[in-house]
C-alpha cells in the first residue's frame, strides 16, 4: 500500500521535477511497474461464467483479476482493450478483449466463455429467419411456381379489380360539380330539418327540466300514436287505481265506525236471528230424519 502522505527528504529539489520523479516512480505506483510494454495492471471483473483452458474450473461472472490492461488496437476511432488475467485456481494465464462493433467481450485465449445469450426460441418467442430468400436460391422450381402463381393471381383477380375500382373512380369523378352541389343541396335541406329539431327538443327540455345532454326520440306518426295509447292506458289504469283506494279506505274507515254498532245490533238482533237459525236447522233435521226412516223400513 502506497502511503498517503508524501515526505520530502532533504536533498529534493522541486526544480528538478515532481517527486515521483525525483524517486524514480510512475504516479500509478506498482501498477504501472509494465508501463513501459504499454501495460497497465487494473482491476477486472469477469463480464460471464467462464471454464478456464489450463485447469479446467468454472469460474462465475464477477470474479475480480489483476489483469494486464493493453491497448491492442481500434475499431475506428474506438481502442480495442485486452485484459491478461491468471486464473486464481491454477496460475494459468487467459485472455479477454473488448469487441467494440459488437459492444461485448470476448474471450481470446486460454479459456471458454460459457453460453449464455438470450435466445427467443428458449424463451417461448420466436427466431427471426428470413427463410424465403433462402428457399429461392435452394429450390428454382419452387420459385418459377411461385412466379406462375404470382402472375396467375395479377391476371385473374388484381387486374379486373383495379379496373372496377378505376371505372367507379370515373364514374364519380366525371362531373364532380353537379355531384357536389347535389350533395351540399341534400346536406343544407337535412341541416335545416336537424336544426329545427334541435329548437322543438330544446324547447321540450327547457319546459320539463331535462337534462341538456338527453337524447330525445325521433317523432313520428308511430311514436306519437304509441305515446298517445300509453298515456291514455296509464290515465285510465290510475283512474282504475283511485277508485279502488278511495273504496278500500272508506272500508277501512267504516269498519271500525260500524263495529261499535253491530255489536249492539248483534246484542239487540240475537234473538230474533238465533231464533231463525234454530228454526232452520231443526227443520233440516226433520227432514234428514224422516229420510232416514223411510230409507230404514
Ligand atoms: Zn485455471
Amino acid at each position: 500500500m502506497q502511503g498517503f502522505n508524501k515526505y520530502y527528504p532533504p536533498d529534493y529539489d522541486p526544480s528538478q521535477g515532481s517527486l515521483n520523479k525525483f524517486r524514480g516512480k510512475h504516479a500509478l505506483g506498482d501498477r504501472a511497474r509494465k508501463i513501459d510494454q504499454g501495460i497497465l495492471i487494473t482491476r477486472f471483473e469477469l463480464p460471464f461464467n467462464i471454464w478456464c483452458g489450463t485447469c479446467n474450473n468454472h469460474i462465475g461472472m464477477g470474479v475480480r483479476y489483476n489483469a494486464e490492461k493493453k491497448k491492442i488496437g481500434a475499431y475506428y476511432s474506438t481502442p480495442i482493450y485486452s485484459f491478461r488475467c491468471k486464473c486464481h485456481l491454477c496460475s494459468g494465464w487467459f485472455e479477454i478483449q473488448t469487441d467494440p462493433k459488437n459492444t461485448r467481450y470476448v474471450v481470446v485465449s486460454g479459456a471458454r466463455q460459457k453460453e449464455e445469450d438470450w435466445n427467443p426460441e428458449d424463451n417461448g418467442g420466436f427466431a427471426v429467419h428470413d427463410t424465403d430468400k433462402e428457399q429461392v436460391n435452394i429450390d428454382p422450381l419452387a420459385a418459377l411456381e411461385k412466379t406462375t402463381d404470382a402472375k396467375r393471381l395479377v391476371e385473374t383477380v388484381q387486374k379486373p379489380r383495379i379496373q372496377s375500382l378505376q371505372q367507379t373512380s370515373e364514374h364519380y369523378n366525371a362531373d364532380p360539380y353537379a355531384l357536389s352541389s347535389k350533395a351540399r343541396k341534400r346536406f343544407r335541406e337535412e341541416k335545416k330539418v336537424e336544426q329545427n329539431k334541435r329548437r322543438s327538443d330544446d324547447f321540450l327540455k327547457d319546459r320539463y327540466a331535462l337534462p341538456a345532454g338527453m337524447s330525445l326520440l325521433e317523432e313520428d306518426e308511430q311514436a306519437k300514436e304509441e305515446a298517445r295509447t300509453e298515456w291514455q292506458k296509464a290515465k285510465l289504469d290510475r283512474e282504475l287505481r283511485e277508485s279502488k283506494r278511495r273504496k278500500t279506505t272508506l272500508d277501512i274507515i267504516s269498519i271500525p265506525a260500524t263495529s261499535s254498532r253491530l255489536s249492539r245490533k248483534a246484542s239487540a238482533n240475537s234473538g230474533s236471528d238465533a231464533l231463525s237459525s234454530l228454526r232452520s236447522r231443526i227443520l233440516q233435521n226433520t227432514a234428514k230424519s224422516s229420510a232416514l226412516g223411510s230409507a230404514r223400513s
